[in-house]
């Protein structure tokens, strides 16, 4: 392995595991523990490529076992409905509960990250669970994530 210099301050970087790392956005909560990054001795930190950040949510939304509600079916352009994905049936008001899964995701060259997602939900008459359409809900990880990031200071990129 090559050893990877500072960019701030050009001194040697060791691999770091990340403690656990919060952030909530439009009512998707995440929590992710273990995340691998670089830190110097003077205590800069980055993650292990420039891409990794993109990347790793990437991974988070193709993730089966994370994401397990379905997601509304958006309708109307002016006046947006939200219908259940199996009766149609529009649902009405915000979302009243929670979805949170837990699971590991694979990243390259270090061990799995822990995950937990909580997304929210909205029963159907049907008994259907149903979370955000799917764009809010790749929105909503997306920006929960990143604000999960810069908790722990990293700069993008
Ligand atoms: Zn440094
Ligand atoms: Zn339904």
């Amino acid at each position: 392995m090559t050893t990877t210099v500072c960019r701030q301050c050009n001194a040697d970087t060791m691999p770091l595991r990340l403690g656990r790392l919060e952030g909530e956005e439009h009512g998707v909560h995440i929590v992710i523990e273990g995340l691998p990054a670089l830190d110097c001795s003077n205590g800069h930190k980055r993650f292990p490529t420039p891409e990794f950040p993109l990347e790793f949510i990437q991974r988070m939304l193709g993730d089966e076992g994370l994401i397990t509600a379905e997601p509304a079916v958006e309708k109307g352009l002016f006046r947006k409905r939200r219908l259940c994905p199996d009766c149609g049936t529009e649902l009405s008001g915000e979302p009243n509960g929670k979805s949170t899964h837990q699971a590991t995701v694979d990243v390259p060259d270090s061990e799995a990250v822990s995950v937990e997602l909580s997304l929210p939900v909205q029963n159907c008459s049907c008994g259907r669970e149903v979370t955000l359409p799917k764009s809010e809900v790749e929105r909503g990880v997306m920006q929960a994530a990143a604000n999960a990031f810069r908790s722990a200071e990293i700069p993008p990129g």
